[in-house]
């Protein structure tokens, strides 16, 4: 018998720029440091609800407190001389027009569109761009529903912060699932649609069921898995306990399991401290009674969890509860990065401590992986090959599916972050994908998949169909 976790209902309340005077934890602050925390959050999204604030933050230990670095705008994530501009506004009074013209010129310096993300992986049915998915890999198509662009709490380091600060205006929200399962009917080769955002989790169980239903018709057999990515496990795990709709999204879940699909809720937890609270662990427990799975991902982040020992915390925790370590990512190349990143070499060793202390069920994860344009960049380890010290990169995901589990190899660099700050190894010029890469650009990357006459069916022994 699974122990039963009773929690109390609780009301969703959320702050945003314009209440920060009225978090009651704040008024710790002087108004200098109050001040500077507005001076930023008008460059840089800032969201939290009252339950991080009352249940996750340890307010004896700000501003070093891991989830109120996670969560709260800090004076260090903008540039000096940006900061003192934007605080001297602010201090002046001066009208929102000008505040908002300064902002966007701050913010258009943070690289808002790493990886290509905006215009390069809009997928296309008969020519016309569906935006709203994206399809980088050749069996996930993302889908991000119009009305979950947002979350419950917004995290500092959000590589998608700009469509918060409306830099992107949601170019990225699709409206209607029509388009989606129009273009799933025409690419077979797709066997997972992984639901993001924004967070797909602030929908209402009904809206988030218009999307999901029409998935399980019997012509979208060849969609084996739904995943939905989500910070509120963390964040505002009601949505999964007490909140009105909660007990109709577990009926939601329990009927794509009746369809013989599979529900992975790909739960983003940045550090152990969000799963202790009771509620988060009944969250967990709910969503595995209801025949889904709880897989567990975030991004290495300095200040937040940059320690092994944290870590591998989170990791045993999740193993306790029976949800599956799956991704460490590396931070992006984008937003308060330089405030946020943890050079790759140390990355790696935090990876590698954390891993030898948890078991074969903790190794699961995978990581340090870097989300960049050619793909899923794993930095697997430091080699010494022929005198030269490198490291051992491997695609987890690839444009090119041939590339997958493709071990390549970098010049060592202790400083290095991001892929684009490393250099082939043994004297290469290029890395051997650049071509590649180039010949996608000037086609408009449009990949070769989708077209039907160049997949097969088969009917594997478990009268599945497969498509190879
Ligand atoms: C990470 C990612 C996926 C999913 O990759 P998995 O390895 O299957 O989890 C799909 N599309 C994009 C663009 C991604 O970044």
């Amino acid at each position: 018998m699974p122990k039963k976790i009773v929690v109390a209902p609780r009301p969703f309340r959320v702050f945003t720029r314009r209440d920060l005077d009225r978090i009651p934890q704040l008024q710790r602050f002087g108004n200098d440091e109050l001040l500077a925390m507005k001076a930023v959050a008008n460059v840089l999204p800032f969201r939290v609800n009252e339950y991080v604030c009352d249940e996750l933050i340890d307010w004896e230990r700000v501003p070093d407190d891991p989830i109120f670095q996670l969560t709260f705008p800090q004076p260090g994530m903008l540039p000096p001389g940006e900061l003192d501009r934007m605080i001297d506004l602010l201090r002046r009074d001066a009208g929102d027009a000008e505040i908002q013209r300064e902002a966007r010129r701050i913010q258009q310096g943070l690289n808002p569109h790493p990886a290509g993300q905006v215009e390069l992986n809009v997928p296309r049915l008969d020519g016309v761009p569906l935006p709203g998915m994206q399809h980088k890999y050749r069996e996930t198509v993302l889908f991000f529903p119009s009305s979950g662009q947002t979350c419950h709490t917004y995290c500092t380091y959000c590589f998608r912060w700009p469509q918060f600060v409306g830099l992107d205006e949601l170019k990225f929200a699709a409206r209607e699932a029509d388009s989606l399962v129009a273009y799933l009917r025409a690419h077979p080769e797709v066997n997972s649609v992984l639901f993001t955002g924004g967070d797909p989790m602030v929908m209402k169980t009904r809206v988030l069921r218009r999307y999901i239903e029409p998935l399980l018709a019997p012509e979208l057999d060849h969609i084996v898995s739904i995943r939905i990515g989500t910070k509120a496990p963390a964040y505002w795990p009601q949505r999964f306990t007490t909140d009105d709709d909660a007990d109709d999204l577990m009926r939601l879940f329990e009927e794509v399991h009746a369809a013989g699909r599979h529900v992975a809720i790909m739960a983003h937890y940045s550090h152990p401290r969000e799963l202790a609270p009771p509620v988060a662990q009944a969250a967990i427990e709910r969503v595995q009674n209801a025949g889904a799975t709880v897989r567990c991902q975030a991004p290495l982040i300095r200040r937040v969890n940059d320690d092994a020992q944290t870590w591998a915390d989170l990791w045993k925790r999740q193993i306790v509860l029976g949800a599956v370590p799956y991704y460490m990512f590396v931070e992006r190349d984008t937003g308060p990065r330089q405030y946020f990143e943890v050079p790759l070499a140390r990355a790696l060793d935090i990876f590698t401590t954390a891993y030898r202390r948890v078991s074969g069920l903790g190794r699961t994860v995978r990581g340090p992986s870097m989300s960049a344009t050619p793909g899923k960049v794993l930095v697997d380890g430091i080699a010494e090959v022929h005198g030269e010290k490198v490291f051992v990169l491997k695609f987890l995901q690839a444009r090119d599916q041939t590339w997958v589990n493709r071990v390549f190899f970098a010049r060592y660099d202790e400083q290095a972050t991001w892929l684009d700050q490393l250099r082939p190894a043994f004297g290469e010029k290029e890395w051997w994908f650049q071509p590649t890469i180039r010949a996608m650009r000037r086609q408009g990357w449009q990949p070769p998949w989708g077209d039907r006459s160049r997949v097969r069916k088969r009917v594997t022994n478990f009268g599945h169909v497969e498509w190879e």
